[in-house]
């Protein structure tokens, strides 16, 4: 069952405790990681991932969304991050499977447009709502 994803469920509490505010990287990182554990049939700590993403926010917000979602961490070392330029793009790993969640250009594009017209948390509640398909490829290599 997909839990709860409504701007006052607690796992949007949680990460907005961990994170410090609501963005819409920090959604988009939740979003990947559920589908993650949902796809690959994981509990939570069961994964390892591999996020490539830029340095900086709000893009780099995503890494913590994906650590409270599936409980990969820094320090637990089973999330690795590499600074790349453009589309964050996740891999996931349970055992031998793999899966890979590109985001998608139209919704990175909706996104910066969304923060200049109402705000980071306005943004970040689009995304809360938005269909999976439109947020992220799951066919990328
Ligand atoms: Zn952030």
């Amino acid at each position: 069952m997909r839990p709860d994803l409504s701007p006052d469920s607690e796992l949007v509490r949680r990460a907005v405790e961990f994170h410090g505010h609501l963005g819409p990287f920090l959604v988009l990182g939740l979003r990947a990681g559920l589908l993650a554990l949902e796809r690959l049939g994981a509990a939570k700590h069961e994964l390892s991932v591999v996020v490539e993403t830029e340095d900086k926010p709000p893009a780099s917000c995503i890494i913590d969304g994906i650590q409270v979602s599936t409980g990969c961490t820094l320090g637990r070392a089973n999330l690795q991050v590499k600074w790349h330029e453009g589309t964050p793009k996740i891999t996931f790993k349970k055992d031998s499977r793999l899966l890979v969640l590109k985001v998608r250009d139209a919704a990175l594009k909706e996104i910066v447009t969304k923060i200049e017209e109402g705000g980071s948390e306005a943004a970040a509640k689009d995304v809360l709502y938005k269909d999976e398909k439109q947020l992220f490829d799951l066919s990328a290599p």
